[in-house]
């Protein structure tokens, strides 16, 4: 049981999900999801969705911390790593660590693109592109929706002198 459950976590992306609804056992996981996120994050990150440009919560946001999987909170990127990509959603140059990310083939809307999906829940969090800054020339373009902001505690300690309670 749990292990089908996994895999189909595991499988469960763009092309599958939005195929879903007759199984009964994938509607199940799809219910505990349904559960723990809103209607707007379960679109994005189970169906594969994309947010309109320019309207979510990070795409201009400037603090500093670390952007997690709103799915399951694993971290993802840091806020040293974004940058103004002109495109309307959160970019970054680079991952806070790689192996929380991964990569598919995505074939939909006629284009051939690179999803970034995270590695602990399978979340739907954006695309891959080529045209970043240097050196490594690449943009994760990311959904708002897909990302919840943990603020820098070290960052936050300094900004405030009486940070000495315990
Ligand atoms: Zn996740």
């Amino acid at each position: 049981m749990l292990l089908s459950f996994c895999v189909a976590l595991l499988f469960a992306g763009c092309t599958s999900a939005q195929q879903d609804t007759k199984n009964d056992e994938t509607q199940t996981s799809s219910i505990d999801w349904s559960a723990e996120l809103s209607p707007e994050q379960y679109r994005i990150l189970r169906q594969c969705g994309t947010e309109p440009p320019f309207t979510g919560e990070f795409w201009d946001h400037h603090e500093r911390g670390v952007y997690q999987c709103a799915g399951c909170g694993s971290p993802l990127f840091s806020s040293q790593t974004k940058y103004e990509s002109g495109s309307g959603w959160p970019s970054f140059f680079g991952a806070l660590d790689s192996s929380n990310i991964r990569t598919r083939v995505d074939r939909e809307h006629g284009m051939i693109r690179t999803e970034l999906l995270c590695q602990s829940c399978g979340g739907h969090l954006g695309h891959l592109f080529n045209d970043g800054p240097a050196p490594d020339g690449l943009r994760y373009c990311i959904n708002s929706v897909s990302l919840q902001f943990e603020h820098d505690s070290i960052a936050s300690k300094e900004a405030s002198p009486k940070g000495e309670q315990h």
